[in-house]
């Protein structure tokens, strides 16, 4: 973790540091061992990057003393913010307060109000305290308690003097988010959490990651402001572009400049964006043409039924058995919606070519009938989930075609 990466952060003042940059630390054995996952800190890095902080890594750690001190004085050498989570029971094994104290510097006690609540908690219920329970009433003197609602064990947040920010919270996600969205994050965010940030997701289909990598160029993919990376989903190839503002540029000038390079090279394959999913995309164009369409399809094992999932304007779906399917594609379409009465009929083929799909598509509608062949990436079950795309994709480029074309009176 070099110092370097964040050169301008060292001259802010306690109360005026930024929180910009944050490390996760997930404290606990059964996370290194694989028994439990890590799905704290992939709910806190979500959060902060949503608020414009920069996550500069994420551990996980087991209950060994000196690993938790380690990557605690690592963090509290190159970030603003640091949180644990995990590490606060009672037991011998739970030693991030131990950790934190030792890295801060700091000699825990016991608080008395603390001691009270929590010996209140066993008492309301009719049992005898046990004494190994009382570290969770512990704090250092720069930390204050996070309250617990679902839980014994309290968080701590410790201001340190140059500024930077240190929270620990239980390991059980049902206390640990309801404190981090009703305690932390408010707290947070009126310190000053993030910076000016504009992200934007395309959700791209009919071409592999590797293929977008190529289009969009190392020099884009490599860059460190703004950020375009490459996720391939199970729906869709997605790029990612995220923008902060570097002084004499905003966030947003940056994001646009980025955008126009990445639209230029793959906006032709762009379906959706952030959020979307084939079935809201598709429910919304044909929403606003007021339309309705029939489905069959064969050979793909109801994959095109399955991603569309229940959409009112789909009026009927049909899996076609092979004797059935044995006719001209558009003849297929054709039939479907003329024995439904739907504005479009749809119909997909699919049928293993080697280790490939080959994917048959027909739409027909206002604007006549139209069918696209293609070979999906791999065959068996991968391979019809892509003729699902495929299909979904077609409809939604015609769907484009008719609303730009002004749409035409369902007929
Ligand atoms: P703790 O007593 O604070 O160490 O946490 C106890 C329990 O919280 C564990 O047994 C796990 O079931 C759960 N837990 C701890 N850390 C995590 C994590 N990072 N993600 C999800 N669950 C966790
Ligand atoms: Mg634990």
């Amino acid at each position: 973790m070099s110092e370097s990466r964040q050169p301008n952060h060292e001259s802010a003042s306690p109360e005026g540091r930024p929180l910009r940059t944050a490390a996760l630390l997930a404290v606990g054995s059964e996370l290194t061992v694989g028994e439990t996952r890590d799905t704290n800190s992939g709910d806190l890095a979500r959060s902060l990057s949503r608020h414009g902080v920069e996550i500069a890594w994420i551990a996980a750690l087991p209950d060994v003393e000196t690993s938790v001190i380690d990557a605690l004085s690592d963090a509290l050498r190159t970030v603003d913010l640091v949180v644990t989570t995990g590490g606060l029971g009672p037991t011998p094994d739970d030693l991030t307060r131990e950790a934190i104290a030792a890295a801060v510097e700091e000699r825990p006690a016991v608080d008395p109000d603390l001691e009270r609540w929590l010996r209140h908690l066993f008492d309301r219920r009719g049992i005898a305290f046990p004494e190994t329970n009382l570290k969770q009433a512990w704090l250092v003197p720069s930390a204050t308690a996070i309250p617990n609602e679902r839980g014994t064990a309290p968080g701590w947040w410790i201001d340190r003097p140059d500024g930077r920010v240190v929270v620990a919270l239980p390991g059980p996600p049902g206390e640990m988010r309801p404190m981090w969205e009703g305690w932390v994050l408010p707290r947070l965010t009126e310190r000053g959490l993030g910076q000016e940030r504009v992200t934007r997701t395309f959700r791209l289909a009919g071409i592999g990651e590797s293929a977008v990598a190529a289009l969009l160029g190392e020099p884009l993919l490599r860059a460190e402001n703004p950020v375009v990376a490459t996720y391939a989903r199970a729906d869709a190839v997605d790029v990612r572009i995220s923008a902060r503002m570097d002084g004499a540029r905003s966030a947003a000038e940056l994001f646009e400049a980025a955008a126009v390079v990445v639209l230029a090279a793959v906006g032709n394959l762009v379906w959706g964006h952030d959020d979307d999913t084939w079935p809201g995309v598709l429910g919304r164009e044909m929403a606003a043409l007021g339309w309705t369409a029939a489905l069959v399809e064969a050979g793909t094992g109801g994959s095109t039924m399955r991603l569309l999932g229940d959409a009112a304007w789909l009026t009927s779906s049909r899996l076609l058995a092979p004797t059935e399917a044995d006719a001209p594609i558009a003849g297929l379409a054709d039939q479907a919606r003329r024995a439904s009465g739907a504005t479009v009929g749809l119909a997909v083929r699919a049928a293993e070519s080697g280790e490939d799909t080959f994917v048959e598509v027909a739409a027909c509608g206002p604007w006549g009938a139209r069918e696209t062949r293609q070979t999906a990436f791999l065959s068996g079950s991968e391979g019809r989930r892509r003729a699902g795309i495929a299909a979904a994709s077609f409809l939604n480029g015609i769907l484009r075609d008719e609303q730009t074309a002004g749409g035409r009176s369902a007929r």
